[in-house]
């Protein structure tokens, strides 16, 4: 399983947190090696064996949790770009083939879940797209 292009998102976490502290809901990142396997061990069923983000709010105190897989692998980025290439995103995908670029893409599609829970998966990679500064046509 470890390849040279697997991305090491740990290492950027703190640029990470800088990015989700300019929203106005408290949150917390974390990266964790197997997302499937935290959450089993958190009580919450996940389906998908190779998710790369995902966020759950702490009931107990409100705040939100981010959580993305460590490493990202090539295999997760393609599956994504290919899921945004189905829903017509297009050239808006070109820069996610950068792994640094691809992290902070997909936090801030979790953050769009956390901001307004009615998102679509669509509304969320739209959102973050525009955070990003990258126009996206849908
Ligand atoms: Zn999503």
């Amino acid at each position: 399983m470890d390849s040279k292009s697997d991305f090491d998102s740990e290492a950027i976490l703190g640029e990470l947190n800088d990015i989700v502290h300019k929203y106005d809901v408290p949150f917390d990142v974390q990266t964790v090696p197997n997302i499937q396997e935290w959450s089993s061990a958190q009580g919450i069923v996940e389906e998908n064996s190779s998710r790369s983000g995902a966020v759950f709010r702490n009931i107990e105190n409100g705040r939100y949790l981010v959580v993305l897989a460590n490493p990202i692998t090539s295999d997760m980025i393609r599956s994504a770009i290919e899921a945004m290439l189905m829903n017509d995103f297009g050239d808006a995908t070109d820069a996610l083939w950068e792994p640094k670029k691809f992290v902070t893409h997909l936090l801030l599609h979790e953050v769009a879940h956390a901001l307004d829970h009615s998102r679509t998966e669509r509304q969320c990679d739209e959102w973050a797209f525009h955070q990003l500064g990258i126009r996206c046509a849908v």
